[in-house]
Protein backbone atom coordinates (compact mmCIF):
# COMPACT_ATOMS: atom_id res chain seq x y z
CA UNK A 1 0.00 0.00 0.00
CA UNK A 2 1.16 3.69 -0.64
CA UNK A 3 2.86 5.46 2.53
CA UNK A 4 1.10 8.61 2.73
CA UNK A 5 2.87 11.87 3.57
CA UNK A 6 0.68 14.84 4.58
CA UNK A 7 2.58 18.28 3.39
CA UNK A 8 1.52 21.84 3.28
CA UNK A 9 0.02 24.24 0.66
CA UNK A 10 3.34 24.33 -1.17
CA UNK A 11 7.14 22.81 -0.53
CA UNK A 12 10.47 23.94 -0.98
CA UNK A 13 12.21 20.74 -3.44
CA UNK A 14 14.84 20.70 -0.23
CA UNK A 15 11.50 19.94 2.48
CA UNK A 16 10.31 17.43 -0.20
CA UNK A 17 13.57 15.93 -0.56
CA UNK A 18 13.66 15.10 3.17
CA UNK A 19 9.91 13.98 3.69
CA UNK A 20 10.69 11.70 0.51
CA UNK A 21 14.10 10.94 1.84
CA UNK A 22 15.46 11.50 -1.22
CA UNK A 23 18.60 13.50 -2.50
CA UNK A 24 17.43 16.80 -3.40
CA UNK A 25 20.11 16.46 -6.42
CA UNK A 26 17.52 13.51 -7.85
CA UNK A 27 14.10 15.79 -7.43
CA UNK A 28 16.20 18.65 -9.12
CA UNK A 29 16.99 16.50 -11.99
CA UNK A 30 13.69 14.89 -12.12
CA UNK A 31 12.34 18.54 -12.22
CA UNK A 32 14.57 19.65 -14.83
CA UNK A 33 13.38 16.78 -17.01
CA UNK A 34 9.98 17.70 -16.69
CA UNK A 35 10.68 21.48 -18.30
CA UNK A 36 11.20 23.45 -14.58
CA UNK A 37 15.27 24.45 -13.36
CA UNK A 38 14.62 24.58 -9.67
CA UNK A 39 17.45 25.20 -6.73
CA UNK A 40 16.69 23.04 -3.22
CA UNK A 41 15.09 26.32 -2.21
CA UNK A 42 12.56 26.84 -4.86
CA UNK A 43 8.66 26.37 -3.64
CA UNK A 44 6.85 24.06 -5.25
CA UNK A 45 2.93 24.14 -5.42
CA UNK A 46 1.04 20.86 -4.07
CA UNK A 47 0.26 19.61 -7.82
CA UNK A 48 3.76 19.79 -9.02
CA UNK A 49 4.79 17.61 -6.27
CA UNK A 50 2.17 15.28 -6.83
CA UNK A 51 3.46 15.62 -10.42
CA UNK A 52 7.02 14.82 -9.34
CA UNK A 53 6.49 12.17 -6.87
CA UNK A 54 4.26 10.27 -9.59
CA UNK A 55 7.08 10.64 -12.17
CA UNK A 56 9.50 9.60 -9.71
CA UNK A 57 7.73 6.60 -9.31
CA UNK A 58 7.98 6.10 -5.92
CA UNK A 59 4.70 4.34 -3.88
CA UNK A 60 4.04 7.40 -1.80
CA UNK A 61 0.46 9.71 -1.63
CA UNK A 62 0.63 13.04 -1.43
CA UNK A 63 -1.75 14.64 0.99
CA UNK A 64 -3.12 18.46 1.26
CA UNK A 65 -2.58 19.39 5.05
CA UNK A 66 -6.16 20.59 6.35
CA UNK A 67 -4.49 24.30 7.17
CA UNK A 68 -4.85 25.62 3.13
CA UNK A 69 -4.19 29.30 3.00
CA UNK A 70 -7.71 30.23 1.53
CA UNK A 71 -7.29 32.69 -1.04
CA UNK A 72 -7.26 36.18 -0.20
CA UNK A 73 -10.03 38.93 -1.77
CA UNK A 74 -8.50 42.11 -3.02
CA UNK A 75 -8.46 45.01 0.17
CA UNK A 76 -11.89 46.53 -0.41
CA UNK A 77 -12.62 49.44 1.85
CA UNK A 78 -15.59 48.37 4.30
CA UNK A 79 -18.12 49.38 2.21
CA UNK A 80 -20.46 51.71 4.85
CA UNK A 81 -17.49 54.20 5.70
CA UNK A 82 -18.09 57.71 4.53
CA UNK A 83 -14.63 58.76 4.44
CA UNK A 84 -13.45 55.90 1.62
CA UNK A 85 -11.26 57.64 -0.66
CA UNK A 86 -9.62 56.89 -3.84
CA UNK A 87 -6.32 55.20 -3.13
CA UNK A 88 -3.37 54.45 -5.82
CA UNK A 89 -2.97 50.40 -7.14
CA UNK A 90 -0.93 48.73 -5.63
CA UNK A 91 1.08 46.46 -8.32
CA UNK A 92 3.50 43.39 -8.12
CA UNK A 93 5.20 42.25 -11.42
CA UNK A 94 5.95 38.02 -11.65
CA UNK A 95 7.09 36.36 -14.74
CA UNK A 96 9.42 34.03 -16.05
CA UNK A 97 13.49 34.87 -14.85
CA UNK A 98 15.27 36.80 -17.12
CA UNK A 99 11.64 37.64 -18.99
CA UNK A 100 12.84 41.16 -17.83
CA UNK A 101 11.02 41.85 -14.57
CA UNK A 102 13.25 43.98 -13.22
CA UNK A 103 14.45 45.86 -16.39
CA UNK A 104 10.57 46.82 -16.80
CA UNK A 105 10.78 47.44 -13.12
CA UNK A 106 13.71 49.92 -13.73
CA UNK A 107 11.96 51.39 -16.76
CA UNK A 108 8.93 52.17 -15.06
CA UNK A 109 10.92 53.75 -12.01
CA UNK A 110 13.39 55.23 -14.61
CA UNK A 111 10.93 56.75 -16.87
CA UNK A 112 8.69 58.39 -14.16
CA UNK A 113 10.29 59.35 -11.12
CA UNK A 114 13.30 60.65 -12.23
CA UNK A 115 11.22 63.09 -14.20
CA UNK A 116 10.21 64.93 -10.29
CA UNK A 117 13.37 63.69 -8.39
CA UNK A 118 16.47 65.24 -8.76
CA UNK A 119 18.87 63.03 -8.75
CA UNK A 120 16.67 59.77 -9.54
CA UNK A 121 17.49 56.80 -7.80
CA UNK A 122 20.27 54.28 -7.42
CA UNK A 123 19.95 51.94 -4.42
CA UNK A 124 17.69 49.05 -4.47
CA UNK A 125 14.24 49.88 -2.92
CA UNK A 126 11.38 47.81 -1.97
CA UNK A 127 8.58 49.27 -2.98
CA UNK A 128 7.83 52.97 -5.27
CA UNK A 129 5.26 55.70 -6.32
CA UNK A 130 5.05 57.13 -10.00
CA UNK A 131 2.88 59.66 -11.15
CA UNK A 132 1.59 59.11 -14.51
CA UNK A 133 -1.53 61.43 -15.97
CA UNK A 134 -1.50 63.06 -12.30
CA UNK A 135 -3.04 59.83 -10.48
CA UNK A 136 -0.16 57.68 -8.67
CA UNK A 137 0.58 54.03 -8.85
CA UNK A 138 2.07 52.05 -6.16
CA UNK A 139 4.67 48.99 -7.59
CA UNK A 140 6.33 46.52 -5.22
CA UNK A 141 9.59 46.11 -6.55
CA UNK A 142 10.38 42.60 -5.14
CA UNK A 143 10.01 41.02 -8.39
CA UNK A 144 9.55 37.04 -8.80
CA UNK A 145 6.19 35.22 -7.39
CA UNK A 146 8.30 34.12 -4.67
CA UNK A 147 7.68 37.83 -3.04
CA UNK A 148 4.35 37.42 -4.07
CA UNK A 149 3.67 34.69 -2.26
CA UNK A 150 5.37 35.13 0.62
CA UNK A 151 3.24 38.17 1.51
CA UNK A 152 0.20 36.48 0.08
CA UNK A 153 0.93 33.93 3.15
CA UNK A 154 0.96 36.22 5.55
CA UNK A 155 -2.76 37.42 5.15
CA UNK A 156 -2.03 40.23 3.63
CA UNK A 157 -3.77 41.67 0.83
CA UNK A 158 -1.43 43.76 -0.98
CA UNK A 159 -1.78 43.66 -4.67
CA UNK A 160 -4.16 44.88 -6.84
CA UNK A 161 -3.07 44.15 -10.01
CA UNK A 162 -0.23 42.06 -11.31
CA UNK A 163 1.53 42.21 -14.53
CA UNK A 164 2.17 39.21 -16.20
CA UNK A 165 5.74 39.62 -18.10
CA UNK A 166 6.37 37.18 -20.95
CA UNK A 167 9.24 37.61 -23.03
CA UNK A 168 7.88 38.13 -26.81
CA UNK A 169 11.03 36.36 -27.93
CA UNK A 170 10.57 33.21 -25.63
CA UNK A 171 7.24 32.49 -25.21
CA UNK A 172 5.27 31.34 -21.80
CA UNK A 173 7.58 29.16 -19.97
CA UNK A 174 6.70 27.39 -16.58
CA UNK A 175 7.45 30.10 -14.54
CA UNK A 176 4.71 32.33 -16.37
CA UNK A 177 2.22 29.75 -15.65
CA UNK A 178 2.98 29.41 -12.33
CA UNK A 179 2.78 33.49 -11.97
CA UNK A 180 -0.27 32.99 -13.70
CA UNK A 181 -1.65 30.91 -10.76
CA UNK A 182 -0.45 32.43 -7.78
CA UNK A 183 -2.48 35.80 -9.44
CA UNK A 184 -6.03 33.71 -10.14
CA UNK A 185 -5.29 31.94 -6.75
CA UNK A 186 -5.06 35.61 -5.47
CA UNK A 187 -7.84 37.08 -7.20
CA UNK A 188 -6.25 39.75 -8.03
CA UNK A 189 -6.59 41.53 -12.13
CA UNK A 190 -4.18 40.28 -14.16
CA UNK A 191 -2.34 43.06 -16.74
CA UNK A 192 -0.04 41.07 -19.61
CA UNK A 193 3.18 42.83 -20.36
CA UNK A 194 4.32 41.57 -24.02
CA UNK A 195 8.14 42.90 -23.62
CA UNK A 196 11.10 42.40 -25.88
CA UNK A 197 9.72 43.22 -28.68
CA UNK A 198 12.30 45.26 -29.80
CA UNK A 199 14.30 41.97 -30.10
CA UNK A 200 14.60 39.58 -33.41
CA UNK A 201 12.54 37.00 -33.03
CA UNK A 202 10.03 38.54 -31.40
CA UNK A 203 6.50 37.14 -31.53
CA UNK A 204 3.61 38.83 -30.13
CA UNK A 205 1.12 36.69 -31.62
CA UNK A 206 2.47 33.08 -30.54
CA UNK A 207 2.38 34.65 -26.65
CA UNK A 208 -1.11 35.18 -27.33
CA UNK A 209 -1.69 32.15 -28.79
CA UNK A 210 0.02 30.69 -25.81
CA UNK A 211 -1.81 32.83 -22.86
CA UNK A 212 -4.92 31.62 -24.66
CA UNK A 213 -3.68 28.04 -23.85
CA UNK A 214 -3.85 28.83 -20.37
CA UNK A 215 -7.09 30.42 -20.59
CA UNK A 216 -5.95 34.24 -20.28
CA UNK A 217 -7.72 35.11 -23.09
CA UNK A 218 -7.08 38.48 -24.38
CA UNK A 219 -9.62 41.44 -25.89
CA UNK A 220 -9.31 41.25 -29.09
CA UNK A 221 -10.08 37.68 -29.10
CA UNK A 222 -12.94 37.88 -26.91
CA UNK A 223 -11.38 37.96 -23.65
CA UNK A 224 -10.96 40.31 -21.14
CA UNK A 225 -7.46 39.90 -20.25
CA UNK A 226 -5.24 43.33 -21.90
CA UNK A 227 -1.87 42.77 -23.49
CA UNK A 228 0.67 45.34 -23.98
CA UNK A 229 3.53 45.48 -25.88
CA UNK A 230 6.44 46.58 -24.56
CA UNK A 231 10.39 46.66 -24.09
CA UNK A 232 12.02 47.71 -21.12
CA UNK A 233 15.14 48.60 -22.91
CA UNK A 234 13.76 51.26 -25.74
CA UNK A 235 10.79 52.14 -23.08
CA UNK A 236 8.20 51.60 -25.86
CA UNK A 237 4.59 50.86 -25.01
CA UNK A 238 5.68 51.63 -21.29
CA UNK A 239 3.35 54.67 -21.06
CA UNK A 240 0.34 52.94 -22.44
CA UNK A 241 0.95 50.16 -19.71
CA UNK A 242 0.95 52.82 -17.15
CA UNK A 243 -2.01 54.11 -18.88
CA UNK A 244 -3.94 50.53 -18.67
CA UNK A 245 -2.71 50.17 -15.40
CA UNK A 246 -5.00 53.43 -13.91
CA UNK A 247 -7.48 52.37 -16.41
CA UNK A 248 -7.69 48.80 -14.85
CA UNK A 249 -7.61 50.77 -11.03
CA UNK A 250 -10.29 52.92 -12.18
CA UNK A 251 -12.68 50.41 -12.54
CA UNK A 252 -12.07 48.22 -9.50
CA UNK A 253 -12.82 51.74 -7.53
CA UNK A 254 -10.09 50.87 -5.48
CA UNK A 255 -10.77 52.85 -2.35
CA UNK A 256 -9.67 53.15 1.83
CA UNK A 257 -10.51 54.80 4.76
CA UNK A 258 -7.30 57.25 5.55
CA UNK A 259 -8.79 58.22 8.69
CA UNK A 260 -8.88 54.81 10.52
CA UNK A 261 -5.82 54.01 12.53
CA UNK A 262 -3.28 53.32 10.13
CA UNK A 263 -2.03 49.95 9.39
CA UNK A 264 0.14 47.63 6.52
CA UNK A 265 2.76 45.78 6.03
CA UNK A 266 6.49 45.59 6.60
CA UNK A 267 7.82 45.50 3.10
CA UNK A 268 11.54 45.53 3.88
CA UNK A 269 13.88 45.79 6.98
CA UNK A 270 17.75 46.27 7.62
CA UNK A 271 19.93 47.61 9.68
CA UNK A 272 21.64 51.16 8.81
CA UNK A 273 24.89 52.30 10.23
CA UNK A 274 24.27 55.14 12.55
CA UNK A 275 20.51 54.95 12.11
CA UNK A 276 19.22 51.84 13.62
CA UNK A 277 16.68 49.56 11.94
CA UNK A 278 15.15 50.37 8.88
CA UNK A 279 11.94 49.31 7.48
CA UNK A 280 10.11 49.90 4.18
CA UNK A 281 6.51 49.85 4.77
CA UNK A 282 3.05 49.97 2.80
CA UNK A 283 0.05 51.77 4.22
CA UNK A 284 -3.08 49.61 3.76
CA UNK A 285 -5.24 51.98 5.51
CA UNK A 286 -5.30 55.43 7.77
CA UNK A 287 -2.74 57.90 7.53
CA UNK A 288 0.90 57.40 9.35
CA UNK A 289 2.66 60.23 10.68
CA UNK A 290 5.38 61.11 12.34
CA UNK A 291 5.33 60.48 16.14
CA UNK A 292 3.22 57.89 15.83
CA UNK A 293 2.77 54.54 17.56
CA UNK A 294 3.72 51.79 15.72
CA UNK A 295 3.13 48.30 16.57
CA UNK A 296 4.84 45.30 13.70
CA UNK A 297 5.09 41.95 14.73
CA UNK A 298 7.70 41.81 17.91
CA UNK A 299 8.85 45.54 17.62
CA UNK A 300 7.58 48.65 18.10
CA UNK A 301 8.32 52.42 17.34
CA UNK A 302 7.52 55.89 18.23
CA UNK A 303 8.26 57.17 14.26
CA UNK A 304 11.20 59.24 14.38
CA UNK A 305 11.20 60.09 10.65
CA UNK A 306 8.90 59.40 8.10
CA UNK A 307 9.47 59.63 4.65
CA UNK A 308 9.13 58.27 0.70
CA UNK A 309 11.31 56.04 -0.61
CA UNK A 310 13.19 58.88 -2.32
CA UNK A 311 14.06 59.68 0.72
CA UNK A 312 11.87 63.01 1.24
CA UNK A 313 10.84 63.41 4.66
CA UNK A 314 6.81 62.76 4.74
CA UNK A 315 4.49 64.74 7.16
CA UNK A 316 2.06 62.11 6.48
CA UNK A 317 1.47 58.85 4.35
CA UNK A 318 -2.07 57.38 3.55
CA UNK A 319 -3.00 54.17 2.12
CA UNK A 320 -0.86 52.71 -0.56
CA UNK A 321 1.86 55.03 0.02
CA UNK A 322 5.45 52.95 0.51
CA UNK A 323 7.51 55.03 2.96
CA UNK A 324 10.20 54.47 5.16
CA UNK A 325 10.13 54.67 8.97
CA UNK A 326 13.09 54.88 11.33
CA UNK A 327 12.94 54.60 15.34
CA UNK A 328 12.23 51.08 15.65
CA UNK A 329 13.78 49.26 18.76
CA UNK A 330 14.84 46.05 16.76
CA UNK A 331 14.62 45.38 13.11
CA UNK A 332 10.64 44.08 12.72
CA UNK A 333 10.76 41.53 9.75
CA UNK A 334 9.63 41.61 6.21
CA UNK A 335 5.71 40.51 6.09
CA UNK A 336 5.10 41.62 9.37
CA UNK A 337 1.98 43.70 9.55
CA UNK A 338 1.76 47.32 11.34
CA UNK A 339 -0.71 48.93 13.42
CA UNK A 340 -0.62 52.34 15.27
CA UNK A 341 -1.80 52.53 18.58
CA UNK A 342 -2.39 55.45 21.35
CA UNK A 343 0.51 55.30 23.43
CA UNK A 344 4.13 53.50 24.43
CA UNK A 345 2.57 51.15 27.04
CA UNK A 346 0.18 49.73 24.27
CA UNK A 347 3.07 49.75 21.91
CA UNK A 348 5.34 47.96 24.04
CA UNK A 349 2.53 45.32 25.45
CA UNK A 350 0.96 44.61 21.86
CA UNK A 351 4.62 43.98 20.40
CA UNK A 352 5.54 41.58 23.91
CA UNK A 353 2.65 39.70 22.13
CA UNK A 354 4.10 39.97 18.96
CA UNK A 355 7.57 37.88 20.13
CA UNK A 356 5.29 35.20 21.64
CA UNK A 357 3.70 34.50 18.71
CA UNK A 358 6.74 35.01 16.60
CA UNK A 359 8.30 31.97 18.83
CA UNK A 360 5.13 29.78 18.65
CA UNK A 361 5.16 30.23 14.49
CA UNK A 362 9.23 29.55 14.19
CA UNK A 363 8.42 25.82 15.74
CA UNK A 364 6.46 25.71 12.83
CA UNK A 365 5.56 27.98 10.18
CA UNK A 366 7.97 29.93 8.08
CA UNK A 367 9.43 33.13 9.71
CA UNK A 368 9.86 36.05 7.61
CA UNK A 369 13.56 35.56 7.81
CA UNK A 370 13.08 32.77 5.42
CA UNK A 371 10.15 34.54 3.38
CA UNK A 372 13.36 37.34 2.71
CA UNK A 373 15.58 34.25 2.17
CA UNK A 374 12.19 33.21 -0.69
CA UNK A 375 13.10 36.64 -2.25
CA UNK A 376 17.05 36.35 -2.18
CA UNK A 377 16.82 33.79 -4.41
CA UNK A 378 15.42 35.05 -6.96
CA UNK A 379 19.38 35.78 -7.69
CA UNK A 380 21.05 33.11 -9.35
CA UNK A 381 24.14 33.52 -6.39
CA UNK A 382 23.56 31.10 -3.58
CA UNK A 383 24.68 31.98 0.16
CA UNK A 384 25.57 30.35 2.91
CA UNK A 385 25.65 32.94 5.87
CA UNK A 386 28.18 32.09 8.79
CA UNK A 387 28.92 33.93 12.29
CA UNK A 388 32.73 32.93 12.98
CA UNK A 389 34.04 33.22 16.52
CA UNK A 390 37.24 32.87 16.97
CA UNK A 391 40.06 32.63 20.09
CA UNK A 392 42.32 35.67 18.77
CA UNK A 393 41.87 38.61 15.92
CA UNK A 394 45.28 36.72 14.16
CA UNK A 395 43.06 33.92 13.77
CA UNK A 396 40.05 35.15 13.24
CA UNK A 397 41.72 37.07 10.08
CA UNK A 398 43.23 33.72 8.96
CA UNK A 399 39.55 32.11 9.10
CA UNK A 400 37.54 34.89 7.59
CA UNK A 401 40.44 35.09 4.73
CA UNK A 402 40.02 31.39 4.04
CA UNK A 403 36.40 31.47 3.94
CA UNK A 404 36.46 34.32 1.38
CA UNK A 405 38.55 32.55 -0.74
CA UNK A 406 35.99 29.44 -1.56
CA UNK A 407 33.31 31.38 -2.98
CA UNK A 408 32.59 30.84 -6.79
CA UNK A 409 30.42 32.59 -9.16
CA UNK A 410 27.41 29.95 -8.12
CA UNK A 411 27.85 30.26 -4.45
CA UNK A 412 29.51 31.90 -1.88
CA UNK A 413 30.13 32.55 1.71
CA UNK A 414 28.15 35.32 3.27
CA UNK A 415 29.74 36.32 6.62
CA UNK A 416 27.22 37.77 8.64
CA UNK A 417 29.31 39.04 11.53
CA UNK A 418 33.30 37.81 12.50
CA UNK A 419 34.14 38.74 16.21
CA UNK A 420 36.66 37.16 19.11
CA UNK A 421 35.79 35.69 22.17
CA UNK A 422 33.15 32.75 23.38
CA UNK A 423 29.76 31.79 21.55
CA UNK A 424 27.10 34.03 23.49
CA UNK A 425 23.38 33.96 23.17
CA UNK A 426 23.93 37.33 21.01
CA UNK A 427 25.69 35.13 18.39
CA UNK A 428 22.85 32.81 18.61
CA UNK A 429 20.35 35.65 18.69
CA UNK A 430 21.78 37.01 15.45
CA UNK A 431 22.15 33.61 13.70
CA UNK A 432 18.35 32.96 14.01
CA UNK A 433 17.79 36.45 12.89
CA UNK A 434 19.92 36.77 9.85
CA UNK A 435 18.06 36.23 6.39
CA UNK A 436 18.84 32.47 6.35
CA UNK A 437 19.81 30.76 9.40
CA UNK A 438 23.28 30.99 9.99
CA UNK A 439 25.97 28.54 10.86
CA UNK A 440 28.47 29.37 14.57
CA UNK A 441 31.69 28.32 13.50
CA UNK A 442 33.81 28.57 16.54
CA UNK A 443 37.71 28.39 15.97
CA UNK A 444 39.87 27.46 19.02
CA UNK A 445 36.50 29.17 21.77
CA UNK A 446 33.86 27.25 24.02
CA UNK A 447 30.03 27.45 23.95
CA UNK A 448 28.46 27.40 27.40
CA UNK A 449 25.32 25.12 28.45
CA UNK A 450 22.59 28.05 28.31
CA UNK A 451 23.94 28.98 24.75
CA UNK A 452 24.35 25.20 23.39
CA UNK A 453 20.60 25.18 24.78
CA UNK A 454 19.17 28.40 23.07
CA UNK A 455 20.92 27.12 20.10
CA UNK A 456 19.07 23.82 20.45
CA UNK A 457 15.77 25.73 20.73
CA UNK A 458 16.36 27.72 17.95
CA UNK A 459 17.49 24.80 15.68
CA UNK A 460 20.82 27.03 14.91
CA UNK A 461 23.94 24.95 14.53
CA UNK A 462 27.00 25.41 16.60
CA UNK A 463 30.39 23.98 14.97
CA UNK A 464 33.57 24.22 16.75
CA UNK A 465 37.19 23.60 15.75
CA UNK A 466 40.35 23.68 16.43
CA UNK A 467 41.94 22.88 13.23
CA UNK A 468 41.51 25.44 10.51
CA UNK A 469 41.17 23.22 7.33
CA UNK A 470 38.46 21.24 9.04
CA UNK A 471 36.61 23.94 9.80
CA UNK A 472 37.13 25.48 5.74
CA UNK A 473 36.41 21.71 4.74
CA UNK A 474 33.38 21.64 6.79
CA UNK A 475 32.50 25.22 4.55
CA UNK A 476 33.13 23.87 1.68
CA UNK A 477 31.26 20.98 1.86
CA UNK A 478 27.90 22.81 2.94
CA UNK A 479 28.43 24.76 0.12
CA UNK A 480 29.04 22.03 -1.95
CA UNK A 481 25.06 20.82 -0.94
CA UNK A 482 24.01 24.05 -2.54
CA UNK A 483 25.27 23.79 -5.76
CA UNK A 484 23.00 22.85 -8.03
CA UNK A 485 23.80 18.89 -9.96
CA UNK A 486 25.70 18.90 -13.33
CA UNK A 487 23.24 17.71 -15.80
CA UNK A 488 24.14 15.61 -18.65
CA UNK A 489 22.23 14.99 -21.57
CA UNK A 490 22.71 11.04 -23.36
CA UNK A 491 21.75 10.61 -26.61
CA UNK A 492 19.98 6.85 -27.25
CA UNK A 493 19.59 7.39 -30.58
CA UNK A 494 18.09 9.10 -33.84
CA UNK A 495 14.77 8.85 -35.68
CA UNK A 496 13.29 10.21 -38.73
CA UNK A 497 9.14 10.74 -38.82
CA UNK A 498 7.50 9.06 -41.77
CA UNK A 499 3.68 9.45 -40.55
CA UNK A 500 2.08 11.64 -38.02
CA UNK A 501 -1.23 10.16 -37.19
CA UNK A 502 -2.89 12.11 -34.25
CA UNK A 503 -1.97 15.42 -32.76
CA UNK A 504 -4.09 16.46 -29.52
CA UNK A 505 -2.97 19.41 -27.34
CA UNK A 506 -1.00 17.57 -25.12
CA UNK A 507 0.19 14.30 -27.02
CA UNK A 508 1.26 13.35 -30.71
CA UNK A 509 0.96 9.71 -32.26
CA UNK A 510 3.47 9.41 -34.82
CA UNK A 511 5.72 7.09 -36.31
CA UNK A 512 9.46 6.54 -38.04
CA UNK A 513 12.30 4.37 -38.52
CA UNK A 514 15.24 4.80 -36.55
CA UNK A 515 18.01 6.02 -38.41
CA UNK A 516 20.57 4.92 -35.36
CA UNK A 517 21.14 3.66 -31.93
CA UNK A 518 18.64 2.43 -29.49
CA UNK A 519 15.46 4.05 -28.10
CA UNK A 520 13.89 3.49 -25.26
CA UNK A 521 11.36 4.71 -22.62
CA UNK A 522 10.73 7.19 -21.10
CA UNK A 523 13.46 9.52 -22.54
CA UNK A 524 13.34 12.76 -23.67
CA UNK A 525 13.23 14.14 -27.37
CA UNK A 526 14.52 16.84 -29.34
CA UNK A 527 12.43 17.67 -32.76
CA UNK A 528 14.72 18.78 -35.59
CA UNK A 529 13.67 20.50 -39.47
CA UNK A 530 16.31 20.70 -41.27
CA UNK A 531 19.23 22.05 -38.92
CA UNK A 532 16.41 23.60 -36.53
CA UNK A 533 15.45 22.70 -33.40
CA UNK A 534 11.66 23.23 -33.07
CA UNK A 535 10.69 21.77 -29.89
CA UNK A 536 11.46 19.40 -26.94
CA UNK A 537 8.68 16.98 -25.41
CA UNK A 538 8.86 13.45 -23.33
CA UNK A 539 8.98 10.50 -25.52
CA UNK A 540 6.21 7.81 -23.28
CA UNK A 541 6.23 5.10 -25.22
CA UNK A 542 6.94 3.22 -28.10
CA UNK A 543 5.13 0.28 -30.53
CA UNK A 544 6.44 -1.83 -32.82
CA UNK A 545 3.44 -2.96 -35.20
CA UNK A 546 0.24 -3.01 -32.46
CA UNK A 547 2.09 -4.01 -29.53
CA UNK A 548 3.62 -1.86 -27.01
CA UNK A 549 7.48 -2.19 -27.45
CA UNK A 550 10.35 -1.46 -24.96
CA UNK A 551 13.30 -0.54 -27.01
CA UNK A 552 13.14 -0.29 -31.11
CA UNK A 553 17.17 -0.45 -32.84
CA UNK A 554 19.11 1.09 -35.74
CA UNK A 555 16.88 0.24 -39.06
CA UNK A 556 13.43 -0.68 -37.19
CA UNK A 557 9.97 0.94 -37.95
CA UNK A 558 7.89 1.70 -34.96
CA UNK A 559 5.37 4.10 -33.37
CA UNK A 560 5.83 6.52 -30.90
CA UNK A 561 3.86 8.10 -28.28
CA UNK A 562 5.12 11.63 -27.61
CA UNK A 563 3.76 14.51 -24.73
CA UNK A 564 4.35 18.03 -24.61
CA UNK A 565 2.85 20.78 -22.84
CA UNK A 566 1.55 22.63 -25.47
CA UNK A 567 0.29 21.74 -29.20
CA UNK A 568 3.01 20.58 -31.31
CA UNK A 569 3.08 20.37 -35.40
CA UNK A 570 5.65 17.28 -35.88
CA UNK A 571 5.56 16.75 -39.86
CA UNK A 572 7.21 13.59 -42.12
CA UNK A 573 10.78 14.00 -42.71
CA UNK A 574 11.49 16.17 -38.94
CA UNK A 575 14.56 14.34 -37.27
CA UNK A 576 14.19 13.12 -33.65
CA UNK A 577 17.16 13.07 -31.07
CA UNK A 578 15.89 10.74 -28.02
CA UNK A 579 18.17 11.18 -24.78
CA UNK A 580 17.98 10.84 -21.33
CA UNK A 581 19.10 13.20 -18.41
CA UNK A 582 21.59 12.39 -16.15
CA UNK A 583 22.45 14.28 -12.96
CA UNK A 584 25.18 14.19 -10.72
CA UNK A 585 25.80 15.81 -7.52
CA UNK A 586 28.74 18.33 -7.42
CA UNK A 587 31.60 19.13 -5.83
CA UNK A 588 33.78 22.66 -4.96
P1 LIG B 1 14.11 39.23 -14.87
O1 LIG B 1 14.89 38.00 -14.52
O2 LIG B 1 12.73 38.87 -15.33
O3 LIG B 1 14.09 40.29 -13.80
O4 LIG B 1 14.81 39.84 -16.17
P2 LIG B 1 15.81 41.06 -16.33
O5 LIG B 1 15.10 42.36 -16.16
O6 LIG B 1 17.01 40.82 -15.48
O7 LIG B 1 16.17 40.94 -17.87
C1 LIG B 1 16.84 39.80 -18.39
C2 LIG B 1 17.64 40.21 -19.62
O8 LIG B 1 16.78 40.63 -20.65
C3 LIG B 1 18.60 41.36 -19.35
O9 LIG B 1 19.79 41.10 -20.06
C4 LIG B 1 17.88 42.55 -19.94
O10 LIG B 1 18.77 43.54 -20.40
C5 LIG B 1 17.12 41.93 -21.09
N1 LIG B 1 15.88 42.66 -21.40
C6 LIG B 1 14.90 42.98 -20.54
N2 LIG B 1 13.93 43.65 -21.18
C7 LIG B 1 14.31 43.76 -22.46
C8 LIG B 1 13.71 44.35 -23.65
O11 LIG B 1 12.62 44.93 -23.63
N3 LIG B 1 14.41 44.23 -24.80
C9 LIG B 1 15.61 43.61 -24.87
N4 LIG B 1 16.23 43.56 -26.05
N5 LIG B 1 16.19 43.04 -23.80
C10 LIG B 1 15.55 43.11 -22.61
Amino acid sequence: MAASIEIADSITVGELADVLKLPATRLIGELFKNGMVTTINERLDFDTAQIIVGELGLDVELIKKGNDIEPVARRTASADSAHNTERPPVVAVMGHVDHGKTSLLDAIRGAEVAKGEAGGITQHISAYQVEHNNKLITFLDTPGHEAFAAIRQHGAHLTDIVIIVVAADDGVKPQTIEAIRYARKAGVRIVVAINKIDKEGANEALVKQQLAEQNLLIEEWGGDIVAIPVSAITKKGIDALLDMLLLVSDVEELKADPTVPAAGLIVEAHLEHGRGPIAHALVEEGTLKPGDFIVAGASYAKIRNLESTTSKALKTAGPSTPVVITGFKKLPEFGDSFVIVKNEREARALSEEGALRLQASRRGDMSGNELLRLISQSDKLQELPVIVKADVQGSLTSVVDSLKSISTDEVAVRIVSASVGVINENDVHMANSSEQKAILYGFNTSVGTSVKQRAARDRVSIRLYSVIYELIDDVRNELSALLAPELTEKELGTLEIKGVFNTTRTQVICGGKVLGGKLTVPAQVKIERGKEEIARAKLTGLKRGPNDAKDLTEGELGGLEIETTSKLDIQIGDKLTVFTVETKERSL
